[in-house]
């Protein structure tokens, strides 16, 4: 199982897919044990590298996950063969915004496009479980969150300052709260306040 993992970790990084780095699937996995988390949505499978890790951590756990790009769906599908978890692990095909679920969450995952996370937060909390936890990845952004003024493309500045804005968004909602980790490449985990 380890020497399968790290097949997919190899290709992610030979081909450009940016899964979760060590540190935060680490993170992501212990906080879904410490926090007995039983059910997943996921937007952004990729190839289903956190999908797989996550459904690893119990036999009960149950992920659903969407991915839009069809040559990764593709992909995800037959990692998660290899690992016999199509049982456990729901794949959706399809632009996250056009799906419809009525089933609510113990966790959501968000690891999608970074210029639309509000949108994803705002859509998909009505998904979440009343204790349930949102979950957002790459808040760092590489680091470059933090020097805006410095960065030369007009696209690069323009989807760093949507990050920043998402932050803002999260520290300054009036249903959930959030706490900041500076683990990986920088991850939220926000609950409702009287949750
Ligand atoms: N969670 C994965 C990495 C996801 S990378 C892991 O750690 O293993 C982000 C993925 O989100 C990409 O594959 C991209 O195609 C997908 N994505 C981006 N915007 C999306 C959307 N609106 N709906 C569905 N998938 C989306
Ligand atoms: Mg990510």
């Amino acid at each position: 199982m380890e020497e399968e993992l790290k097949k997919i970790e190899a290709y992610a990084k030979e081909n450009h897919v940016p899964i979760m780095e060590e540190e935060g699937i680490t993170f992501l996995t212990n906080y879904i044990k410490e926090h007995d988390i039983k059910t997943i949505l996921e937007i952004g499978t990729a190839i289903g590298y956190s999908a797989i890790k996550m459904a690893l951590v119990d036999p009960e756990i149950q992920v659903t996950t969407i991915e839009r790009d069809e040559t990764r769906y593709e992909e995800a599908i037959q990692n998660i063969n290899t690992f016999k978890l199509h049982d456990r692990i729901e794949l959706i095909y399809s632009d996250a915004f056009d799906v419809v679920l009525n089933k609510k969450y113990d966790m959501i995952f968000i690891d999608a496009a970074k210029a639309q996370y509000q949108k994803f937060f705002e859509k998909f909390k009505e998904n979440l479980n009343e204790h349930g936890y949102i979950i957002s990845d790459n808040l760092n952004f590489h680091g470059l969150t933090h020097t805006l003024d410095r960065i030369e493309s007009k696209n690069l500045r323009s989807l760093v300052r949507k990050i920043n804005d998402y932050v803002s968004f999260l520290e300054n909602n009036e249903e959930f709260e959030t706490i900041f980790y500076q683990v990986g490449d920088g991850v939220g985990v926000s609950k409702r306040k009287d949750g």
